[in-house]
């Protein structure tokens, strides 16, 4: 609407004369000019010499809203945007002095809509003959489109690179060739490197030596076919000199035509996760190790049933493979009934300390055999629920034991045979001797008397260890008078030992039913212990009291005593103290493990108090109310 048709070539205003100039035709082909200049999409001006306005065209017009008048001289600048217009002034007085085309790029305001596009301004100069600048033409193309797309794409590149430079990670991008032309701080702060060796293929010189080679090849075969790069390598950090592991990655980009443009890549430290890797691995080697051992069972168990087992454990109880699997294998059920006690003792530690202390055990083996374990084991940290165990096979130290058993017991027999032999002869010469009268000769043969009671003693004990061991100890069911049963034992013991003295104090004015010579046997062996171990204190007590359900007899030494640890050890089976005091004193370890049975088999129970050197008390218990024949404990436990 601010179009002016441009008069006819003959009648152009003053100041207007470029114009003419430029449709100096026939006025036919003139209207078909100027119709030609405004059909055109952009914008056609043309400007004096000296760079002043002369003419737009009519989509310049329509676009900026200005009139052909309003544009002349320096009118044109009002459509410039204000902050390109000092550049564009300065551009166009730069392209006028230079007097040679230019190319200019600036924003026009749209006169309806009051927005901004990108236009590119080319002008030319006119020249006449003598080549001196008559005038200049000038276009202005839409290349807002172009300009916004290109601002969109250095935004992003610009987004894309603070975003690369914020990673951990280091990242790069190479050619498609694999020249490293960009990479981010991360990674020449790593390198400590100058770019130019990074740069292309340099900063390969910072991978390790070891994975040099594979790492080229690895690559050169990605960039062949295209495929994803990912490798694990070491590199070499520039500050400390150590290499550390990285994990590479990269992806090809591809252009329009499908051709790869670049490879995008990115190195991240997986060091620490390495170490973490080769540490997990080491200990799964050892654990493997201990698995495959062929010495010791291990099998993992949920409540009752066995998960896992290794070829040892599943050789030693006779299961298969396939068995577990199946989960057939279930150790409670291996479990003889007389072990349910220690089975019970597993299940309470665990749930108390979270591992079971080692114990000899039996197992029942896939073919009803019995195999004789020592077995121990802990539940798994991260499960609860799983106990890993250990089983070693303890069938040679059970044979061993059995042949030391078997030997004691004949040794015991055959000793015993010429000892009652010898007796007799001892008795039948005493009494030729008396007869004659030879009364020195009898005095000195009685003095044989004591030490063959001692060997009689001795074994005795060996006997009874054996046949309590095979479980074949008999015990006589008889009321016994327990007070008077104690005066006799230590009025013997008194006889035999003058260089103590034996006290009874309390009574224990019951019956009991039990064997009387076992109880006998009891208090004999407190009493001759109480005597072996107190040589320099003379006063042993015998203390009896009773309640209503038992009777508490009590032997009190002033001795050497025993210490802590071992006061529940001296009840096992050949067990002897092990500190110089008591070695200085002969004994087999017999005595209290055979009390212990006796004691036990008539349902009570045996305990001792102690104090280094100042003495020990036995204190023995008994229930009035004999309960129901008890089993004896398993020999093995
Ligand atoms: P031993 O034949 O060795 O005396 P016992 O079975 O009777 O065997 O005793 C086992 C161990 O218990 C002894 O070796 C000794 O160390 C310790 N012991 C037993 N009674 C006493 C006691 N009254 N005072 C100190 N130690 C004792």
């Amino acid at each position: 609407m601010y179009h002016q048709k441009p008069p006819a070539s003959g009648a152009f205003p003053p100041g207007e004369q470029g114009a003419a100039i430029f449709f100096a035709e026939k006025p036919e082909k003139e209207d078909q000019l100027r119709a030609l200049v405004d059909a055109l999409p952009q914008f056609v001006w043309i400007a004096r010499a000296d760079g002043s306005a002369e003419y737009h065209n009519r989509r310049w017009c329509d676009y900026t809203g200005l009139s052909n008048e309003q544009s002349q001289g320096e009118g044109w600048l009002q459509a410039v945007h204000p902050d390109d217009l000092q550049r564009a002034t300065a551009d166009w007085q730069q392209t006028i002095q230079a007097g040679r085309a230019g190319e200019m790029e600036y924003r026009f305001r749209n006169g309806t809509t009051g927005e901004y596009r990108w236009f590119l301004t080319q002008a030319v100069p006119q020249r006449d003959a003598q080549g001196t600048i008559q005038q200049w033409l000038g276009t202005c193309t839409n290349i807002d489109n172009q300009k916004r797309a290109e601002q969109q794409r250095q935004a992003s590149e610009e987004s894309l690179r603070i975003l690369a430079e914020m990673m951990p990670q280091f990242v790069w991008i190479t050619r498609p060739d694999g020249f490293v032309e960009y990479w981010n701080q991360q990674f020449a702060n790593y390198f400590q490197a100058t770019p130019a060796e990074i740069q292309g293929y340099s900063w390969r010189q910072f991978l390790h030596p070891a994975d040099y080679n594979r790492v080229v090849s690895t690559r050169h075969h990605t960039l062949a076919t295209g495929e994803p790069y990912e490798t694990t390598y070491r590199l070499r950090n520039g500050r400390i000199g150590a290499y550390h592991w990285f994990l590479a990655r990269a992806v090809p980009v591809r252009d329009e035509m499908g051709q790869i443009s670049k490879w995008f890549g990115t190195c991240t430290n997986i060091d620490e996760q390495k170490h973490i890797e080769e540490v997990l691995r080491q200990s799964q080697e050892r654990a493997q190790a201990l698995m495959d051992s062929n010495i010791i069972g291990i099998f993992i168990s949920h409540s009752e049933q066995v998960l896992e087992a290794n070829d040892t454990y599943l050789r030693m109880t006779g299961y298969t493979r396939e068995d577990l699997r199946a989960g057939k294998i279930n150790w409670m059920q291996m479990t003889p009934p007389e072990y349910a006690a220690q089975a019970e003792q597993t299940l309470r530690e665990i749930a108390t300390q979270g591992y079971r202390t080692p114990y000899e055990k039996e197992y029942i083996c896939k073919d009803g055999s019995r195999l004789p374990a020592v077995v121990g084991g802990a539940i798994l940290h991260d499960d609860p629920h799983q106990f890993i165990g250990f089983v070693l096979d303890n069938s040679a130290r059970k044979q061993l034991e059995q042949r030391k058993d078997d030997f004691l017991s004949m040794a015991g027999h055959e000793l015993r045979t010429p000892l009652t032999a010898l007796n007799l002869q001892t008795q039948i010469v005493k009494r030729r001797l008396t007869k004659q009268g030879l009364h020195e000769t009898v005095a000195t043969l009685a003095r044989m008397e004591e030490p063959l009671r001692q060997l009689e003693r001795l074994i005795g004990e060996l006997l009874d260890v054996s046949k309590i061991q095979s479980g074949r100890l008999e015990y006589i069911r008889e009321p016994v008078d327990l007070d008077t049963l104690l005066r006799e034992v230590a009025e013997t013991m008194q006889q035999m030992n003058s260089s103590h003295t034996i006290v009874v104090r309390g009574a224990a004015p019951c019956c009991i039913i039990g064997d009387k010579g076992r109880l006998e046997q009891i208090f004999i062996n407190l009493l001759s212990n109480a005597i072996k171990y107190a040589p320099d204190a003379p006063l042993i007590e015998i203390e009896a009291s009773t309640s209503s359900e038992s009777v508490t007899i009590k032997v009190r030494d002033y001795g050497i005593g025993i210490p802590r640890e071992q006061r529940e050890k001296i009840f096992e089976r050949f067990y002897r103290a092990s500190d110089p005091s008591h070695r200085a004193v002969a004994g087999l370890g017999m005595g209290l493990y055979i009390v212990t049975q006796i004691v036990t088999r008539m349902g009570g129970t045996i305990t001792v108090e102690s104090e280094i050197g100042k003495g020990s008390t036995f204190v023995v218990t008994l229930p009035l109310e004999r309960p129901t024949e008890q089993r004896d404990a398993p020999a093995s436990t």
